[in-house]
């Protein structure tokens, strides 16, 4: 049986713990006990890492592409052997259930693997110039990230993290989030073992505050790198404004899901179902706002509703249970605000709208309806297992709902129509749109927003590319 390992600190390929550090408690979500202590970075550790993260960066903006497949393929290969370790962890610090955690190690795989070929294609050009002239550009590392990886995907935030300046040739400090340590210091591992130099990639956690103005306000560090909410990205960027770093920015947003009268309503309802309530709706894609053409509206939410009502909520290591508890107790607590607010202001609540149990953070999975535009719930996002169902009479009215926030992230519809999907494909505001379906990922496929959702992809060749930079050299 898998026990919760001890934390620590990874630097310059050091397990760092204990003395007069100040700790963290990790809480199992699903009980509300403690299940370990973290050992949080003091300035001395930081400034530690960011020495190491030079030299790594130095030893790995030369290595060749052969060295950082090898690492990559490696770390993968190891990563699957430890699938179920790994995903185990993941459910004990974070609640999901254990096949989501395991599909978060298939993840991995598939980007680690897809990097491993991608460091080949990293190419430069030449450009036509007179006869013995020679122009080129070529795609350099940034240089080392600092890189800052939330709770709610424990192995994939930080497999996202870690990979896309590894396969640029970039070193990278990564603070995962203080919730869920051990998954992080899991897929680090894997790298380390599979070869990586132990000066390229190190993880530190701490007070996030201290550690990101830390890391950077350090000359050292080149790019930012961060995955969490719109708040605290604008407040990293306004940080990384001082040093002129390069971002990537993976932040909040407010899936809409259009379900127009055309549509398959069953299949809608089974698939956004079970994809709503994935990581109990702690999802940045997590579809929220469901904006359904009237005349198919009353059989939607029904459907909607009846589906909800069975789901299957408890431990996530548990066999059968479809929904987990919520992450930390701040997520039941914003529930309850939101949820109670709505009703406040009319919204109709047809099942949920409470915590569940005694122990841990285990919430209900909630549908609203009929949800008034200023209610908090329409224009913050929910992070939770809630959904917002409401009216509109035809095309024009749902997509101006789903562009009326600054956030676009994900947005799905549901159509047959094929005139209207090529509509929407160039209407909806958004990083990525799902049209009669939810697989809006892949390995190959670039993941991220527009707007206040943040910019600079992961995923895809974009992931690599936004750890390089472009260098034009002349000759005369
Ligand atoms: P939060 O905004 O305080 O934290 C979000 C993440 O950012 C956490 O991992 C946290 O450790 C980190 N963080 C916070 N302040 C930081 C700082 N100064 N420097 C570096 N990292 C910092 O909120 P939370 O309560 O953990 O999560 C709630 C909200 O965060 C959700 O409502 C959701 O909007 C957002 N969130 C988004 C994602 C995502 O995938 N985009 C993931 C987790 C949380």
């Amino acid at each position: 049986m898998t026990q919760y390992p001890a934390l620590y600190m990874i630097i310059d390929g050091e397990r760092v713990s204990g003395g007069s550090r100040r700790t963290h408690a990790v809480v199992n979500p699903a009980t509300g006990e403690t299940i370990g202590e973290l050992p949080l970075a003091e300035a001395a550790d930081l400034d530690r890492a960011l020495e190491v993260a030079a030299e790594g960066f130095r030893i790995w903006r030369n290595s060749t592409p052969q060295q950082r497949a090898a690492v990559l393929q490696g770390a993968a290969r190891l990563m699957l052997e430890r699938q179920e370790d790994l995903a185990r962890i993941a459910v004990m610090e974070e609640g999901k259930t254990l096949p989501e955690a395991r599909i978060e190690v298939m993840m991995n795989v598939g980007l680690f693997n897809f990097y491993a070929g991608e460091v080949f294609r990293l190419y430069g050009r030449t450009l036509v110039r007179p006869a013995g002239q020679r122009s080129t550009v070529t795609h350099e590392p940034v240089g080392p990230v600092a890189a800052f990886a939330p709770w709610n995907f424990p192995l994939g935030n930080p497999g996202r993290k870690l990979g896309a300046p590894i396969a640029a040739g970039c070193s990278v400090i990564l603070k995962a989030a203080e919730e869920t340590p051990a998954s992080a210091l899991g897929v680090l591992q894997c790298l380390l073992d599979a070869g990586l130099p132990k000066e390229v990639a190190q993880a530190v956690f701490g007070v996030p505050d201290e550690v990101s103005r830390h890391l950077l306000g350090s000359p050292i560090i080149r790019k930012l790198s961060f995955t969490g909410s719109t708040v605290v990205g604008k407040h990293l960027m306004r940080l990384a404004a001082d040093n002129m770093l390069r971002t990537t920015m993976e932040l909040g947003g407010h899936g809409p899901v259009m379900v127009f009268g055309d549509a398959d309503i069953d299949k809608a309802l089974d698939t956004m179902v079970a994809s709503k309530f994935r990581n109990a709706g702690q999802v940045c894609v997590s579809p929220t706002r469901f904006i359904v053409e009237e005349d198919v509206f009353e059989r939607f939410r029904d459907g909607f509703v009846e589906r909800t009502s069975r789901i299957k909520v408890g431990n996530g290591l548990e066999d059968g249970v479809q929904m987990g508890p919520m992450a930390n107790a701040r997520r039941p607590e914003a529930m309850d605000r939101l949820i109670g607010d709505a009703k406040a202001r009319g919204a109709r609540l047809h099942t949920g709208g409470e915590r569940v149990g005694n122990a841990g953070f285990f919430y209900a999975p909630s549908v609203l309806s009929e949800v008034p535009l200023d209610a908090a719930i329409m224009n913050e996002e929910p992070f939770g297992p809630v959904v917002m169902i409401n009216p509109y009479a035809g095309e024009e009215a749902m997509i101006a709902e789903a562009n009326r926030l600054p956030y676009g992230l994900a947005a799905y519809a549901w159509t047959d129509s094929a005139a209207r999907q090529k509509r929407l494909a160039r209407e909806v505001e958004t990083g990525m749109l799902g049209l009669n379906t939810t697989m809006i990922g892949g390995a190959d496929s670039p993941f991220g927003g527009v707007k206040w959702s943040g910019h600079g992809a992961e995923d895809g060749p974009e992931g690599v590319m936004a750890c390089l930079v472009a260098k034009a050299v002349h000759e005369g």
